[in-house]
């Protein structure tokens, strides 16, 4: 082929050809309950303090921030220690730009060409772009009918796959659904066996909206140097526009990701945001825990109309079946309330909103799928 000086052709990755960029629909509509945010904004007292915390940056701005934000992160290990009781050393902790960018560096520094990361679906759409942005190669194993995890499946596929990367949700996003430490603790096993090594990352986006009894895994880092535990500033925070995320593990895990992290990744602007949000986790931890209530009521109310409803540690719930999902989608956004359609077929996910937005759903529901 000869070149055609005036229009040259993009060099784009072959495997990238045709791709469209990922993206629920951001639509306006009364009631957004499609991307699991937190409904309830920041308080007055928050986003006081979140001003003032970026004024202060801003006087320094003509600066690069602090490239290892050493005040963040032990902000992050002291929340982490109030949340879960697990003290953590602030060195283990690592931040990124939305827990999506710290799957990025964790693939950065341990999956890639010739690599492999592994997953079990119905799992999080991400993980699989993850793994192609990075030129990692993708299997993903099964889940059981009722989403859960079969410690033997994941132990066969590790084995079989012998893959450098296991990407666990945990609680799962479509599903909702946590893993025991059980299901964790075999997967871990299993991955320690892998010649070369294996890394395993739970991504607790939804911990703490766990229901009381439902571990965290970061109760296992102590004992597991191959254990990654991300979470994320953007559904319990009520913060996802501010876009933090971060993880803990072991400090050469952690050491790992700063030498692929770009230099200055997360601003200066970023860090007083998080601190400043940091600072008042105790009063937004309350308001989780009437989230929490809320989605409890509503998995009982969607079960008494005769619907199937995975068990939920998160903020919001997967409930079916229909013949036409599609249908009952469209159905809801007639009447202004905006939920997601994805998951196994005739499933649909609902974020958990305030009482009103609830109520809301609910109605559009009853009229929608004839409750
Ligand atoms: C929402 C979500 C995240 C969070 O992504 P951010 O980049 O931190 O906003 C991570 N993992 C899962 C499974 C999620 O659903």
């Amino acid at each position: 082929m000869t070149a055609d000086l005036a229009r040259p052709a993009l060099p784009l990755r072959p495997e990238l050809a045709g791709l469209e960029p990922y993206g629920a629909p951001q639509l306006d509509v009364p009631h957004r309950l499609n991307v699991n945010e937190n409904p309830y904004a920041p308080s007055e007292q928050v986003v006081a303090d979140i001003a003032a915390a970026v004024a202060r940056a801003s006087t320094d701005l003509n600066r690069y921030p602090d490239r290892d934000f050493g005040d963040l992160r032990a902000d992050l290990a002291a929340y982490l220690r109030a949340e879960s009781g697990v003290a953590l050393d602030p060195a283990q902790l690592w931040a990124a730009n939305g827990s999506n960018e710290i799957m990025l560096h964790v693939l950065q520094a341990f999956g890639g060409p010739g690599r492999t990361a592994i997953s079990f679906a119905p799992t999080y759409s991400m993980y699989p772009e993850y793994a192609r942005d990075t030129n990692t190669g993708w299997v993903v194993g099964r889940r059981d009918e009722d989403f859960s995890l079969d410690p033997a499946v994941a132990r066969d596929a590790i084995a079989e796959h012998t893959p450098s990367v296991v990407l666990l949700a945990s609680p799962n996003n479509p599903t909702g659904t946590a893993l025991p430490f059980a299901t964790v603790e075999a997967v871990l096993d299993a991955a320690a066996r892998v010649p070369g090594g294996c890394v395993v990352v739970v991504d607790e986006a939804y911990g703490e909206f766990r229901r009381r009894g439902t571990p965290s895994s970061l109760e296992l880092l102590a004992d597991h140097p191959h254990l990654a535990v991300s979470r994320t500033m953007s559904k319990a925070f009520g913060l996802a526009g501010a876009r933090v995320g971060y993880l803990a593990a072991a400090t050469p895990f952690v050491d790992a990701l700063r030498v692929v992290r770009l230099p200055y990744h997360l601003s200066a602007v970023t860090q007083a945001v998080a601190r400043a949000a940091l600072a008042h986790s105790a009063e937004l931890m309350a308001q989780v825990g009437s989230l929490r209530d809320e989605r409890d009521a509503l998995v009982g109310w969607l079960r008494e109309r005769g619907l199937r409803v995975a068990d939920s540690d998160a903020n919001f719930v997967l409930f079916g079946v229909f013949d036409d999902r599609r249908a009952i989608w469209q159905g809801l956004l007639d009447r202004g309330v905006l939920i997601r359609e994805v998951g196994p077929a005739g499933w649909l996910r609902v974020s958990v909103g305030t009482p009103a937005e609830t109520q809301a759903f609910k109605d559009a529901l009853v009229e929608v799928a004839a409750l």
